[in-house]
């Protein structure tokens, strides 16, 4: 009994708090830092993903500790934090999203339920990625421009402010453009428009259709 007691007394005090340590990790990217060019360069992607990415990682790790959402998984923090945790779990999230679906080698249409959702929804594809564009050169300083399906299961274009995510409004993310300017300025300067345009070409619609497929 004894032993059951002092067992139980270990177990309550021992440091279960992940929460003191290292929650969240940085991801590798799937594929090389090379190989989105010309569309995207080398040194893009390893100061995107190596600095500011990996830097929204830390900053999240530090600002949870001893906090209410220390244990909580990242979509629990992002529905439920605001300020500086809200600002970097939700870039967290936005970026390892964003990076994901991209590819070196893409699946250029989408096909299936989730094309004749954008024709329903768009008209067409390319009505799709124009409008897309031009919300993306349209929104006024740092942003994400997201494609969603919204509760009815119509899909939209939503633009968000700094690090907007649709979670919030309970819609589900498809297809993310991050129009920070340290995601095109290194390759594009000011032409933030060149830059989306030249994003389509790395963008794959294999793994956008899984997003929508999955219920
Ligand atoms: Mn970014």
């Amino acid at each position: 009994m004894n032993t059951l007691i002092v067992s139980l007394f270990l177990f309550l005090t021992m440091p279960t708090d992940t929460t003191t340590q290292t929650r969240f990790t940085v991801r590798e990217l799937p594929y090389a830092y090379d190989a989105l060019a010309p569309h995207i360069s080398e040194e893009t992607m390893r100061y995107h993903h190596d600095k500011h990415y990996a830097g929204y990682v830390d900053k999240l790790n530090e600002l949870i500790i001893d906090t209410p959402h220390a244990t909580q998984p990242l979509e629990d923090i992002i529905l439920s934090s605001d300020g500086p945790i809200f600002n970097n779990a939700a870039q967290v999230w936005n970026h390892e999203f964003f990076f994901d679906q991209l590819s070196p080698t893409p699946q250029q249409q989408p096909s299936g339920a989730f094309k004749e959702a954008i024709d329903r929804s768009f008209g067409s594809f390319a009505q799709m990625k124009a409008q897309m564009s031009k919300a993306a050169a349209g929104l006024f300083g740092s942003g994400w421009v997201w494609l969603v399906e919204d509760k009815t299961g119509r899909l939209a274009i939503v633009s968000e402010q700094n690090a907007g995510n649709p979670l919030r409004h309970g819609m589900k993310p498809l297809l993310g453009i991050d129009v920070w300017e340290h995601a095109y300025y290194i390759d594009y300067r000011n032409r933030r428009a060149d830059s989306v345009a030249a994003l389509w070409n790395c963008i794959d619609w294999k793994i956008v259709g899984e997003r929508y497929n999955r219920k």
